[in-house]
């Protein structure tokens, strides 16, 4: 395996037990290089129970392994997670790109949101979804 001992790293860094599907769920996300939905994880590992692949989703998220992400689709996308980013709360607070040609969200790291503070408003999360055609296909265009 290729990712094997990244995987393991990873694995260890966040405090995740190893388990085989883990470990293919991780594997997956790193290939992709972009977000997951669960849809997707369902078609890619059909024969597993869509609870585990959920509830391995989930760990991930809670382990902040994974960051969930709202682009706007209806389906939630989760996908990795910076390395600094922290168990208690997720600390990797960036844009996510949507492309509108190929459906894919991804990560945009090197852009960090300014935390924005509202009077007498309770912020608990700031997301900013950015539309529009994404490099692979501007490419192709
Ligand atoms: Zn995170
Ligand atoms: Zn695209
Ligand atoms: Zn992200």
């Amino acid at each position: 395996m290729i990712y094997h001992n990244e995987i393991t790293k990873l694995l260890n860094t966040k405090k995740i037990k190893k388990t085989a599907m883990r470990i293919l769920v991780l594997q997956f996300f790193l290939e992709q290089n972009s977000a997951i939905s669960l849809p997707q994880l369902e078609h890619k590992f059909y024969y597993s129970e869509r609870t585990t692949l959920y509830r391995t989703l989930k760990t991930f998220e809670t382990k902040a392994l994974v960051h969930k992400i709202n682009d706007g689709t209806g389906v939630t996308k989760y996908a990795l997670c910076e390395s600094n980013c922290k168990i208690e709360k997720h600390t990797d607070i960036h844009p996510h790109f949507y492309c509108e040609k190929c459906k894919i969200t991804t990560c945009i790291n090197y852009v960090s949101l300014p935390k924005i503070q509202l009077k007498n408003f309770k912020v608990f999360t700031t997301e900013i979804i950015i539309k529009g055609i994404c490099e692979v296909c501007n490419k192709v265009a």
